[in-house]
């Protein structure tokens, strides 16, 4: 059951349904369908992107941001078989890095498995080439990972931009760890409350830093890519009506000191001017 079923994800609780011909998909890590499933829980399953004639037909059984360590023990453990993709077999991970650690012997380049269907294989620089067991990575990783675990358990902006700053010292910025804080971080920069411009460039870059990634490894029609482009739009029309707020205090900020500029008055112009900076000092700036 657990093999075959496929996770369906209700608003109060999680199913599975067992789907006889979806379930003849075969798997691949970046995949080239897209599965949804209606209110009556009908599985529909669409081309992500452009598929050739006789090119195989691909779900993927496992979540696509994590790295190939864990998709492919993931899905040994429920699914009973290694993946072999071209992901799964590129130490890069196609260029995305999701697995790659920094070089502490060069500082400028990131290690990553030598052989990643080998979990056991040592990991090599893509810069300077030194070698590195996979003993001490597996063992750094498990302590990053416990450290993620804890702060997603009661996830807040400050929490997980902190561990983000300290995993970025040891990780590529778009290691599947860093990632699992930087989904949820994508949220929690919520435009519904009051952001300040600082807070809407950090949300609009990590938008965009997930639509690279998905770009690859979800291409085309995509839950992330639907899910980030409501964020990203989110954080375009909060900065929208920023910018709008911040033009309109700036011009009746001029209107103001025209006003005083016009008076005929000696000095009347510098006074207007000391209104509008402690206005624009004492007024809201968005912070
Ligand atoms: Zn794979
Ligand atoms: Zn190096």
């Amino acid at each position: 059951m657990d093999t075959n079923a496929y996770e369906i994800r209700l608003p109060e609780i999680n199913v599975q349904g067992i789907y006889p011909r979806a379930a003849l998909f075969e798997h691949n890590c970046v995949p080239n369908t897209h599965r949804t499933f209606d209110a009556d829980l009908t599985l529909v399953v669409r081309a992500a992107v452009d598929i050739e004639k006789g090119e195989h037909l691909s779900s993927i059984y496992t979540d696509n941001l994590w790295g190939t360590w864990e998709r492919r023990e993931h899905l040994l453990n429920s699914k009973h078989f290694l993946c072999e993709c071209a992901r799964c077999a590129d130490p890069s991970e196609l260029d995305t890095h999701l697995s790659s650690l920094k070089c502490t012997q060069c500082q400028d380049g990131f290690i990553q498995p030598s052989d990643p269907l080998d979990s056991d294989s040592y990991f090599t620089c893509d810069t300077c080439g030194a070698h590195v067991s996979a003993v001490p990575v597996r063992a750094t990783l498990e302590e990053l990972q416990a450290e993620v675990d804890r702060v997603e358990e009661d996830p807040s902006i400050a929490a997980c931009e902190t561990l983000v700053w300290a995993c970025s010292k040891i990780l590529h910025p778009n290691h599947y760890l860093i990632l699992d804080l930087t989904y949820p971080l994508m949220h929690l920069y919520n435009s519904s409350e009051p952001l300040s411009r600082e807070q809407l460039d950090r949300k609009e870059q990590l938008c965009k830093q997930f639509l690279r990634i998905a770009d690859v490894l979800t291409p085309g029609i995509s839950r992330l890519r639907g899910i980030v482009l409501f964020e990203l739009q989110q954080s375009t029309d909060a900065k929208g009506t920023y910018i709008v707020q911040l033009q309109g205090r700036q011009d009746k900020r001029g209107a103001h000191q025209q006003v005083q500029g016009g008076s005929g008055e000696p000095g009347g112009g510098s006074v207007g001017a000391a209104v509008g900076a402690a206005r624009a000092a004492g007024g809201p700036t968005g912070s």
